[in-house]
């Protein structure tokens, strides 16, 4: 079956996600039948660097042979099973493994089966652990980030501020009490990445401050904001909000569903802060990006304020069919089991010093803005004018130019709005990554060269997934 085969097929029946269907009357779409380390096939036998890691799920790369060995083993013993009332060893062994492994003082594994499952799950459980201690519901609000994103159900979008996904469904969400964001590309004149931090840390005590009877939790995704544009902050802000949620008695939710699993340089972003959120969540590379799996990690106050007998009626009754599923669970430990076996991190930090260096051409280009990196994430914002930092109109779709020509070119390369980035599997080479910055600068220089920034479109500051 070759691409144009597949193509016709899917395009008759298959709703893709993130996606105006419309668009796959011009964009081509990929019909994947291989992938091996860094590189996906398509049918036609043309191959992919994954420059993405399949939207930050992969790790070690697609079809790893160790992955791939523990989940044939693991099919032969068992496939699924309910983990309400049973158990069995994967599910046990990956709990002990992440709780030896998180922050201090996180001792239990709650699991869900994706990201914003896992923040549904965190969200309940933070409204709840009040709930059982007071015996009231006064404390059910959730504060939460401008820029943020943590997943598309509703709880999740609720708590989420990237207008794009948000305010279609706005009439159907809970309004959260959103603060700024610590974000370091909003600094003014001479104000440093930690100065920012501080900034948006006041404005948050504040809120808390003014509202703390009412709030629940806060929820950060920690360093980077990534849907929201690869945006990122000094640590000093996690530092500044776990002492703020401390002081007025909120629960702090680290959203690293993303950022976990030594994407950020350390193996948990809160790492960098030297913090232990009331709720960890993680998924994405937690099974390596093999299947969906996600966990809420919490500590033993929390978990206590649910224990009780039975008649009292403080359990938390929350679960999905494939909680803690066994196949999922493999997975995730021979993920792990790769972390153990060899120095990813230090290697992550020789690779992620190549696209440093890499990175330094861009930051005079003459329509890039700003140029941010954090471990293995790397960030180029395409603007119309760098010296006041006007953004491209997001109906320009210039970003969406940029996935077309890198496929061209053999690299999934897929922008969020104007922002470029790299976020690959730890597998790759520094060969592999220099091919890839030569990739990107090719797009954005086809791209930008338009002289005319607007044309006849106001520009409004938002930005759209794709482009
Ligand atoms: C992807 C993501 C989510 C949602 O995860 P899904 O598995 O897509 O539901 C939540 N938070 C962050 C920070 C994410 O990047």
């Amino acid at each position: 079956m070759r691409n144009a085969d597949l193509v016709a097929r899917d395009l008759a029946v298959v709703w893709h996600p993130c996606t105006q269907m419309k668009d796959h009357e011009s964009v081509p779409l990929l019909p994947i039948v291989r992938g091996r380390g860094v590189w996906l096939e398509d049918a036609d036998g043309r191959r992919y660097l994954d420059a993405i890691s399949s939207w930050w799920t992969n790790l070690f790369g697609h079809a790893h042979p160790a992955i791939n060995a523990a989940l044939k083993d693991q099919l032969d013993a068992l496939e699924h099973v309910l983990l309400a009332g049973c158990t069995h060893a994967p599910v046990i062994e990956l709990s002990e493994r992440l709780v030896a492994l998180a922050p201090q003082g996180l001792t239990r594994a709650f699991y869900c089966d994706n990201g914003s499952s896992a923040i549904e799950a965190a969200l309940k459980m933070s409204f709840h652990y009040w709930l059982n201690v007071s015996g009231r519901p006064d404390k059910r609000r959730f504060v939460t980030l401008a820029n943020s994103y943590h997943g598309e159900t509703l709880g999740a979008l609720a708590v989420g501020d990237v207008a794009l996904f948000k305010q279609t469904y706005a009439p159907l969400i809970v309004e959260a009490l959103t603060v700024p964001s610590p974000d370091a590309y909003l600094a003014g004149p001479g104000e440093t990445a930690l100065d920012c931090a501080r900034r948006a840390a006041a404005a948050l005590d504040a809120m808390l401050a003014a509202h703390a009877g009412e709030i629940a939790a806060l929820i950060v995704e920690p360093l980077v904001q990534c849907a929201g544009g690869m945006r990122m902050h000094d640590p000093e802000y996690l530092r500044l909000a776990r002492a703020a949620c401390d002081r007025h008695g909120v629960h702090l939710i680290a959203d690293e569903i993303a950022v976990g699993f030594g994407r950020t340089g350390t193996l948990f972003a809160c790492e960098q802060a030297g913090i232990t959120p009331d709720f960890l969540c993680l998924s994405k590379g937690l099974t390596g990006g093999y299947l969906p799996m996600s966990v809420v990690l919490t500590g033993d106050d929390l978990y206590r304020a649910f224990y009780d007998d039975y008649g009292k009626l403080t359990a938390f009754l929350h679960s999905h069919s494939y909680t803690g599923n066994p196949l999922a669970a493999r997975a995730a430990l021979a993920t792990l089991d790769l972390f153990a076996a060899s120095d990813v991190l230090g290697r992550n930090r020789e690779l992620a010093a190549h696209m440093a260096r890499l990175a330094e051409p861009f930051r005079t280009h003459p329509h890039i803005g700003d140029v941010r990196q954090r471990g293995m994430i790397l960030a180029f914002e395409m603007v119309a004018d760098p010296a006041t930092r006007t953004p491209y109109p997001w109906q320009q779709r210039r970003g969406l130019d940029v996935y077309r020509h890198a496929l061209d070119r053999g690299a999934l390369l897929r922008p969020l709005g104007n922002v470029v980035y790299f976020m690959p599997p730890y597998v790759i080479t520094e060969a592999e990554l220099d091919r890839l910055a030569e990739i990107a600068w090719e797009c954005i220089e086809l791209v930008t060269l338009d002289p005319l920034p607007f044309g006849d479109i106001e520009p409004d500051g938002r930005s759209g997934w794709l482009a």
